[in-house]
């Protein structure tokens, strides 16, 4: 999950039907579905569904599946794939109508290794404490799946007949292959075929300084990734008689001149929209500046004064960065090979041959071989059907009034990229709101505020019933 947004978030309340303050959160009594949507999180955060273990991955799977088929999914559609050795995924789907096309919705059971020792509560121990439910998970993405899971239960069990299918998927290698999605959305395509996807591993709500609600995200479009290994080579010799060519310093002038260089910006109808929304929010010279990138008619200084938040720039350009360094093998030898690794994130919409191609030019120099590390793969913007986006706009206001729906371009990618890359449009909205400082996904001590994470689950249920509504 990407979920670095692009202001200062604080945090949130939420939904005005639950709950007014986080803190108080831990000593309320839960409703009975929240209750269960609880049960599901502390169920899932004690599977240790890392990579090196992808039997716990799998048990996680099996619980979910279970869970389903308790509340009367039929055996038929709820379905464990198993694309590859220890790579795991459940898919379920609820039977509609079929008036329109299915719906996906999307999140990964799989998080990324936590070492104990540096954590307050062990990390695959659900905790409670302080307003926040605790655990590796919690915010990445284990949340998502407890709100699709308890989501599709209580649906089954109050007999609604959507009037499209609904399917789950749930994939078990998203924090690093990525091959459930990839074996999804195109060998088991029939699966999660679906008019477009909705994935709880993006997006989001944003705070203000004041914990109220200032924005929802909707992630629309993900940079997409590519690496190369620039290596410099050099018949070495004696440090004592060096010659003009050198290896490390031949890499160390190419690395310099991509360094100085900057993609030009681009910016898309998407990204365009989050300005125009973004400007309402902010103050000053910077909401001019987003004003004008709204309108598309825009001024270099404008997009220059933007560009100097590292995150604001990665949103409008290309970005190729050195991220890896070695060289030489002795003291006293002139090198004979010096290597760097390049990570680009490109703007959907660019062709990554173009890029490569202005990275060589950049490097000029014949005596650097040019490899790739890591082969793009395409993931096209998603554009939002206009009935989607009016009840998206919608729901977020009946939830939390006010605030505007921004579109949103993740600097990283989700298993979302995979469905992207295969057609179906992707729309990340986490239903759940959080302030900066508890970012921790990936990180230590990662936790969900209690009265978001409930509010997330209710938020679920009004997009799915209003999605499918017959
Ligand atoms: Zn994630």
């Amino acid at each position: 999950m990407n979920i670095f947004n692009k202001f200062p978030l604080v945090i949130a309340t939420s939904l005005s039907l639950t709950l007014s303050s986080a803190i108080q959160a831990d000593e309320l009594v839960l409703s009975a579905q929240q209750q269960l949507t609880e049960d599901i999180l502390r169920q899932l955060i004690e599977f240790e569904s890392t990579e090196e273990h992808p039997e716990q991955t799998r048990a996680a799977l099996e619980a979910m599946a279970e869970r389903l088929l308790g509340a009367g999914i039929p055996e038929s559609d709820v379905v464990i794939v198993n694309p590859e050795p220890d790579l795991y995924g459940l898919v379920a789907r609820m039977r509609g109508i079929q008036e329109q096309q299915p719906l996906l919705t999307m999140a990964h059971i799989d998080v990324v290794t936590a070492s104990p020792d540096a954590w307050a509560f062990p990390p695959f121990t659900f905790g409670k404490k302080d307003g926040y439910y605790f655990g590796r998970g919690t915010q990445d993405n284990k949340a998502g799946v407890a709100h699709l899971v308890a989501n599709f239960m209580r649906l089954q069990q109050e007999k609604f007949v959507p009037n499209r299918d609904l399917i789950m998927m749930l994939t078990g290698d998203e924090e690093t292959a990525g091959r459930v999605a990839d074996w999804l959305a195109t060998e088991g395509r029939e699966l999660i075929n679906a008019e477009f996807a909705l994935n709880t591993d993006a997006g989001g709500g944003e705070y203000d300084k004041d914990f109220k609600p200032r924005a929802f995200n909707v992630q629309t479009s993900e940079k997409v990734y590519q690496t190369y290994l620039l290596t410099s080579n050099n018949p070495g010799g004696h440090s004592s008689i060096p010659r003009p060519e050198n290896a490390i310093i031949q890499l160390a002038q190419a690395l310099v001149r991509i360094g100085e260089y900057q993609f030009p910006v681009r910016i898309s109808d998407n990204t365009r929209l989050m300005f125009a929304r973004s400007a309402t929010l902010e103050s000053g010279q910077t909401a001019a500046d987003m004003a004008e990138m709204g309108t598309g008619n825009y001024s270099t200084a404008a997009a220059e004064r933007l560009a100097q938040d590292p995150y604001i720039n990665a949103i409008m350009r290309t970005t190729c960065v050195p991220t890896e360094l070695t060289g030489g093998h002795a003291e006293n030898a002139l090198p004979r090979v010096a290597t760097a690794t390049i990570n680009c994130r490109i703007v959907p919409g660019i062709e990554p041959a173009n890029v490569r191609a202005k990275l060589e030019e950049l490097v000029n120099d014949p005596a650097i071989q040019f490899t790739s590390v890591y082969d793009a793969k395409p993931s096209p913007a998603s554009v939002m059907p206009a009935a989607l986006q009016e009840t998206l706009e919608r729901l977020v206001d009946e939830s939390w009034p006010g605030i505007p729906v921004i579109p949103e371009m993740s600097t990283g990618a989700t298993d979302g990229l995979f469905m992207r890359n295969a057609g179906i449009p992707v729309f990340g909205v986490a239903g759940w709101f959080m302030r900066s400082s508890d970012i921790r996904a990936h990180g230590l001590d990662e936790k969900i505020g209690i009265a978001e994470f409930h509010a997330g689950t209710e938020f679920w249920y009004r997009v799915l019933t209003t999605l499918s509504k017959p």
